[in-house]
């Protein structure tokens, strides 16, 4: 069994690289990112404000969280439906980064995260991943790219999805939510010590996705 895990900030394109490592190695591609925007989507829908660590903590015995994999893809059902794209907003974005900061979220979405990754071979994204939630990882990666380069393909993302976004939006939420889960006391995200860097911002899907490939087969091929 390995378990692959890759950090960085919104943009760098760890989701869509670790999804095609994941089918090319057979193994399960765990989204965490889509965790926090669950419990972000359950407290807007409550009418709470995403900041106030009390009042959102309060709400998580209401929430049961289930991750499902259905054809290579993964879902998150909330109290038994299934979000589906409805986390993936801009606005969605904002309320994940906001209620991650509060230790009581992060510590509620701990050990599914960990149950995952003890019982599957796993390829993980998010923010603390090598820190936190997987410190023993065979391979650790931080992902990332500069802010526009990182915009940009988020913006390409949101209009291939049929969203009507303006650049300099995604741009400054962008700087807004790293700045955010960079500075937040409660794991921030930062790349675990013996992390490997790697800086996509000119290389293409396809070459980030070599890159973690040779390096997965150079450090724990034998393991695969
Ligand atoms: O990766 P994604 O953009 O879907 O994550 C949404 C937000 O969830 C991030 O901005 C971050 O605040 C939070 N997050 C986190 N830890 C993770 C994954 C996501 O704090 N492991």
């Amino acid at each position: 069994m390995i378990n692959i895990a890759i950090d960085g900030p919104g943009g760098a394109g760890k989701s869509s690289v670790a999804k095609a490592v994941a089918s090319r190695l057979g193994i399960i591609y765990v989204d965490t990112g889509a965790l926090y925007r669950t419990v972000g989507y359950y407290v807007r829908k409550k009418n709470v404000d995403p900041h106030d660590a009390d009042g959102v903590a309060a709400l998580l015995p209401e929430i049961n969280l289930e991750i499902k994999f259905e054809d290579g893809c993964q879902w998150v059902y909330l109290n038994g439906e299934n979000l589906g794209d409805a986390i993936r907003t801009p606005e969605m974005s904002m309320y994940a980064s906001a209620v991650s900061a509060i230790p009581a979220v992060r510590a509620f979405l701990l050990d599914a995260q960990r149950n995952i990754a003890s019982k599957n071979s796993v390829i993980m994204d998010g923010r603390d991943i090598g820190t936190v939630i997987l410190p023993n990882a065979d391979v650790k990666i931080f992902m990332f790219a500069s802010p526009e380069a990182r915009a940009r393909r988020r913006f390409d993302e949101l209009q291939a999805k049929g969203q009507n976004v303006k650049f300099e939006d995604v741009l400054s939420e962008m700087n807004e939510r790293d700045s955010n889960d960079r500075n937040r006391a409660t794991a921030p995200a930062v790349p675990a010590e013996d992390a490997v860097m790697f800086d996509n911002s000119d290389v293409d899907l396809e070459g980030s996705i070599k890159y973690v490939i040779d390096l997965v087969l150079k450090k724990c091929g034998d393991k695969l």
